[in-house]
């Protein structure tokens, strides 16, 4: 088992770009959290093992009181066997990282915290929609670091058309000066269900200029070099050894179990998942259900699966593992594959791993779907 998500779906207000499901009505929160409580209750029976990671995600989990979140964990902890060095990670907005907030999460036992940055530049801030100035950031990651969190991740987003490559280039400067272990940076993408898509569509704002998210992503990686983090997929830098066991865990296909609204779970053969918003998750829980929907993986799906993920981070495929899932003729296919079609920059086969370089990993997913099996 890899771990548990818990989806906090609770924010102040929508970020232009955000996909994600959350709701600005926080009237609901401790409707939320005895529901969630139920579904916990209802759920305990699907692991037996002990817990390795667990991660409140969002929507925004900071916005619960420590009490609330005391709560929730109590319940964890009854439901299932939280291993004593499970990594346990919440997300973060700055605007909330007081230095008696951080001291709170801290007793709380949380030991990991993934900061919702994304810019030190106030402007870029502005234009995504974000409630924070980068000073607050700044004083966010000071108080997280002096409340005794040695593991913090920050978020970054580039490919904004509003910033220069210069801009994004001391950006990343301050990012590897501060005391943070871990980043993420994405580029800037059109979620259909985000503001920034209504804008692009009502010509109030203009899409993202991919060249210049190609160009800031080079960037990145030459940073990188000079850096304490490494790439270990294509959105996550880590000095070593703090990689984020939770995704990693997602990457590696272990199963896990996702509880709230809108929330995934595996179990190594079918997909499930939760209701998509607060009241059809009320409703499911009240009918004593635990999951909305559900599919089962057909091999063919595994396998698309498997390269996706994989191809998606720095260590690649492991060929031997590959040829145990698969079948030797389906790995041979692949190298060949490999060998005639795809661009030798892109990739580096040593015998029994195959994996993307830095530069082939932004085109990882157009690899990979050039690989995929048909149905
Ligand atoms: S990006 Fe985070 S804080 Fe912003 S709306 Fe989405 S979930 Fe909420």
């Amino acid at each position: 088992m890899a771990g548990l998500y818990l989806h906090i779906p609770f924010c102040k207000s929508k970020c232009v770009y955000c996909g994600f499901y959350s709701t600005v009505n926080q009237k609901d929160i401790d409707k939320y959290i005895s529901t969630l409580s139920e579904e916990l209750t209802l759920r305990e029976s699907e692991v037996t093992e002990s817990v390795k990671t667990a991660y409140f995600g969002g929507g925004t989990p900071s916005l619960l009181q420590p009490s609330q979140l005391h709560q929730i964990l109590d319940n964890l902890h009854d439901r299932f066997k939280i291993a004593p060095d499970a990594e346990m990670t919440i997300e973060a907005n700055p605007e909330q990282l007081t230095p008696e907030y951080c001291k709170a999460l801290k007793a709380l036992g949380f030991n990991r915290l993934s900061i919702g940055v994304q810019s030190f530049h106030d402007d870029i801030l502005r234009f995504l929609g974000r409630r924070h100035t980068a000073q607050e950031a700044l004083d966010a990651i000071k108080n997280a670091h002096d409340a005794g969190f040695d593991n913090i991740s920050i978020d970054l987003i580039y490919g904004v058309n509003e910033r220069s490559n210069k801009q994004w280039c001391n950006e990343l400067e301050k990012a590897f000066s501060i005391p943070i272990r871990h980043f993420s940076a994405y580029a800037l993408t059109v979620e259909e269900n985000s503001l920034l898509y209504r804008r692009i569509h009502q010509h109030k704002t203009v899409e993202p200029d991919e060249d210049l998210a190609a160009r800031q992503y080079d960037i990145l990686q030459e940073a990188a070099v000079r850096s304490p983090f490494m790439q270990y997929e294509v959105s996550n830098y880590a000095v070593k050894g703090w990689e984020s066991k939770h995704n990693s865990a997602y990457w590696q296909r272990v199963p896990y179990l996702g509880f709230g609204p809108a929330a995934h779970s595996f179990d190594g053969t079918h997909r499930y998942w939760n209701a998509p918003t607060l009241a059809t998750y009320f409703a499911q829980i009240a009918e004593k259900k635990t999951f909305y929907g559900h599919e089962t993986l057909s091999k063919t799906d595994h396998y698309n699966e498997y390269l996706l993920l994989r191809l998606r981070t720095r260590s690649g495929i492991d060929l031997r593992e590959m040829a145990q899932l698969f079948g030797q003729k389906r790995t041979d296919t692949l190298l060949r594959h490999f060998q005639t079609k795809v661009n030798p920059r892109h990739y580096e086969y040593t015998p029994g791993r195959l994996h993307l370089t830095a530069e082939g990993l932004w085109f990882a997913d157009g690899i990979a779907g050039d690989c995929f099996l048909e149905h």
